[in-house]
């Protein structure tokens, strides 16, 4: 049998065409499983108070200090490794779709899809939520309140504030300082289990700590370093918005 020349081009044409998109391939499997390692390793550390600076609404705090020995350590969950290895996932045009198990747990996952132990639907938030003014939009939107809009900026009254969406006590009264940015303030909550604490890079200039309630994953503010440094040294700058005061008996 003789080859002709074109044939032996388009031969050569196809294995080019071949060793091409095998340089080229990259088996998706190979980095959903970089990400996850990364993912496993990163997503939950021990970690000690984020180190911004600036308050809820990006106004300075009176109360700024130094950072202090006394702080308390808290638990910062992670979630930033995975959140990446769902972009980089969905950009490749890979036939099926990423599964959230491949690179995250079960748990991560609900807190990244904003759910708790007590957890609605968006509709049945919207209509648990209707007659408190703006709730949803900060529990469920992380929507940041005006300054000095909120009743329990002022309240001094011996009591707990607990959530508005699922009415888990957030804060002690006994927590409860004036730190004059016009969003209530407190430099520790009832339990650190109380709270979920994540990084947030919603503003890429100014990496913070959104502080959500551990229950219903309700966004309520976000905690600083510039607490008071009497005591410990952070300011959980939290929205009125998101908490209902309960009176002590
Ligand atoms: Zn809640």
């Amino acid at each position: 049998m003789q080859v002709s020349c074109s044939s032996v081009a388009a031969l050569h044409t196809a294995a080019a065409a071949r060793r091409s998109s095998t340089s080229n391939f990259r088996p998706r499997g190979v980095v959903v499983k970089a990400q996850k390692h990364r993912s496993s390793a990163d997503d939950v550390e021990v970690d000690g108070p984020a180190a911004a600076s600036s308050s809820e609404g990006g106004e300075e705090a009176p109360h700024a200090t130094t950072a202090t020995a006394r702080m308390p350590r808290r638990r910062l969950i992670h979630l930033a490794a995975a959140t990446t290895a769902f972009v980089v996932s969905s950009k490749l045009s890979a036939p099926a779709p990423a599964l959230a198990s491949e690179f995250a747990s079960d748990a991560k996952m609900a807190i990244m899809n904003r759910q708790g132990p007590v957890r609605f639907t968006d509709a049945e938030w919207q209509t648990k939520l209707k007659d408190e003014p703006y709730a949803y939009q900060v529990l469920r939107k992380e929507a940041t309140e005006r300054p000095f809009s909120s009743p329990l900026n002022a309240e001094k009254r011996a009591g707990t504030f607990a959530c508005v969406g699922c009415g888990s006590p957030l804060f002690y009264s006994t927590s409860k300082y004036e730190s004059g940015t016009g969003w209530p303030s407190f430099d520790s909550p009832v339990d650190a289990k109380a709270v979920t604490e994540l990084p947030d890079y919603s503003i890429v200039f100014l990496p913070r700590t959104e502080v959500r309630c551990a229950t219903c994953q309700g966004h309520i503010g976000h905690v600083f370093n510039d607490g008071p440094k009497e005591t410990t040294g952070l300011r959980y700058c939290m929205n009125g918005a998101s908490m209902k005061f309960q009176p002590a008996a």
